[in-house]
C-alpha cells in the first residue's frame, strides 16, 4: 500500500482539488493524507493570536474572512445542491466551532483545536466531493492513530496499532483520506506535528503500516540542487539518501519537513518527492543507497546569528564544552553549527527568544561577541573523510568572500559554511557554476 501526501496548494483550490484524481489511481488500495488548504493554517495561527491576546472582535472578523473563502470554495467545488448544501454543512460546523471560544477560557490547548481544523476542513470537503462524484473512499480521522509522547515524539507503534485495524474493516475500500499535521498528544489532548508537519504524518504513517512507498507531492520537481528562486539552473536530484535528505530539508530546502525524513529512513519506506503540476517529472527518490562520490546539493539557511566565546580558561580544561552546552539546554535552544579553537568557540543557533539570558549568562566564561543576520551554507553529497578534493573545491569557490565559520567533517557527507546573509546571493551562485 502506498501513502501520497498532498499539500497546502495541491488542494489550494477546487480546481486543483478536483485534479487530484489524476493522480490518485483509485483502483490501488492507498492512504491519502491532505494539508488544509493553502493559507488556511496561517489564517488559522491569527486567529488563534487573537484569542490569546483577548480580542474576540479580531478574531470574529478573522474567522469570517477565511469562511467567506470557504463559502466561495465549496461553491466551486460542488455542481449538485444537495452535496453543496453537504459541504455547507461541513464548514458552518466547523466554522462555529471556531467561533465559539471565549476569551477567558482560552489557552494554549484551545488554539491547538483551532489550528487542527484546516486539515479536518480540507479532507471532509474532499471526502464529501469524492462522495459527490461517485468515487468510494473512507475518511480516517488521524486523531485516532496519530498519537505523541512525553516528549511530543509521534509514536509509531501506536499508529501500526490502531491505523491497521481501521484499514482492515475496509478489505474492499481502495481509497483512504486523512489529515496530516494533526495527532493527539500524550495527554489525549489536539496537538499537532508543528508548521509543515503533514509531511511527517506521511512518513509516520508510510512507517507505521509499512507502506511500500510515500509519495510527497508539492509543486516543484523534487529537491533542487540549488535555491530555483536565487540561482538559474538549478536541476531536480534524481536521487538522495535519506542522510542527504535530512541535512538539506534542515538547511533550507523547504519541499520536505525535516523529521519526516526519520520514521521512512528507520523503516526503510522510499520515499518520493513529486510535482502536482507535471506528475510524469521523475522527481527525487529518496533511500538508503547514495550516489558514491558526488556532490549533489547546496542550500541555505537564513536567519542565523553567531555566538563565539573566546575564553583563555578552555586552554587544556575539560568540562568547558559540557557547561557552555548546558547553558543551551537551560534556554532550549538548538544549536545548528560549531567550530573551535584552544581559546574559543563559535556556535550558530536559529532561535533567538533567549538570546539575552543566554549571552548574560556565557559572559561568566569569557567574552562574548554576537553576529546577527548569518546565513549558513551547506554543500550536501557523499564526500566522507576516505575522499579529498571536496572541501577545497568549496572553499575554492568562496575565496572573494568573507567565511565566519566553516564545519566539515561532522557528517560524511555535509560541508557548512557560515557567511553574512549580504553575501548569500554571491555565494550560492559561486558554489553552483564551480560545483556542478
Ligand atoms: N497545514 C499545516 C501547515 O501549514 C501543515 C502542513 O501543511 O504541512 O503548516
Ligand atoms: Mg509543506
Amino acid at each position: 500500500m502506498k501513502v501520497l501526501k498532498f499539500g497546502g496548494t495541491s488542494v489550494g483550490s477546487p480546481e486543483r482539488m478536483k485534479k487530484l484524481l489524476g493522480i490518485i489511481d483509485a483502483n490501488e488500495r492507498q492512504v491519502v493524507v491532505l494539508s488544509a488548504v493553502s493559507g488556511t493554517t496561517n489564517s488559522l495561527v491569527e486567529i488563534g493570536q487573537a484569542y490569546l491576546a483577548g480580542d474576540k472582535p479580531k478574531a470574529a472578523q478573522l474567522i469570517k474572512i477565511l469562511k467567506d473563502k470557504y463559502e466561495v470554495f465549496i461553491k466551486e467545488l460542488f455542481a449538485n445542491p444537495e452535496f453543496l448544501a453537504q459541504g455547507k454543512e461541513v464548514i458552518d460546523y466547523h466554522f462555529s466551532l471556531i467561533s465559539n471560544f471565549s476569551n477567558d477560557l482560552f489557552t494554549n490547548i484551545e488554539d491547538k483545536i483551532i489550528l487542527a481544523q484546516g486539515e479536518l476542513l480540507s479532507t471532509t470537503l474532499y471526502h464529501v466531493y469524492l462522495k459527490e462524484i461517485g468515487v468510494p473512499s473512507v475518511l480516517l480521522p488521524a486523531l485516532d492513530f496519530m498519537k505523541t509522547d512525553e516528549d511530543n515524539e509521534p509514536v509509531v507503534d501506536f499508529i501500526t496499532e490502531h491505523l491497521t485495524p481501521l484499514l482492515e474493516k475496509h478489505p474492499d475500500n481502495k481509497l483512504f483520506i486523512t489529515q496530516g499535521y494533526i495527532c493527539r498528544n500524550s495527554f489525549g489532548e489536539i496537538d499537532n506535528l508543528r508548521r509543515g508537519g503533514s509531511d511527517y504524518t506521511a512518513s509516520l504513517i508510510g512507517a507505521g503500516i509499512r507502506s511500500e512507498e510515500v509519495q510527497i507531492w508539492t509543486d516543484i520537481d523534487g529537491m533542487h540542487n540549488n535555491d530555483p528562486r536565487i540561482v538559474k539552473g538549478t536541476k531536480p536530484i534524481a536521487q538522495l539518501s535519506f542522510d542527504e535528505a535530512a541535512e538539506l530539508a534542515y538547511f533550507g530546502a523547504k519541499i520536505l519537513h525535516p523529521q519526516s525524513v526519520f520514521p521512512a529512513q528507520k523503516y526503510k519506506i522510499p520515499v518520493r518527492l513529486l510535482n502536482t503540476m507535471d506528475p510524469k517529472a521523475q522527481g527525487t527518490l529518496i533511500t538508503n543507497e547514495s550516489d558514491k562520490d558526488q556532490i549533489k546539493s547546496i542550500a541555505a539557511k537564513d536567519g542565523i546569528t553567531a555566538i563565539k566565546v573566546q575564553s583563555t580558561r578552555m586552554l587544556l580544561a575539560h568540562g568547558f564544552l559540557r557547561k557552555l552546552f548546558e547553558v543551551f539546554e537551560r534556554y532550549k535552544t538548538s544549536i545548528d553549527m560549531i567550530t573551535t579553537s584552544e581559546v574559543a568557540v563559535s556556535l550558530t543557533i536559529d532561535d533567538l527568544t533567549y538570546i539575552d539570558d543566554i549571552t548574560k549568562e556565557l559572559t561568566a566564561f569569557g567574552s562574548v561577541d554576537i553576529d546577527k543576520d548569518q546565513t549558513i551554507i551547506c554543500v550536501v553529497g557523499d564526500f566522507g573523510a576516505e575522499k579529498h578534493g571536496y572541501a577545497a573545491r568549496v572553499l575554492e569557490a568562496v575565496k572573494h568572500i568573507p567565511v565566519r565559520m566553516i564545519s566539515y567533517g561532522g557528517s560524511d557527507h555535509n560541508m557548512s559554511l557560515l557567511v553574512n546573509t549580504d553575501s548569500k546571493t554571491e555565494v550560492l551562485r559561486s558554489l553552483h557554476s564551480r560545483l556542478f
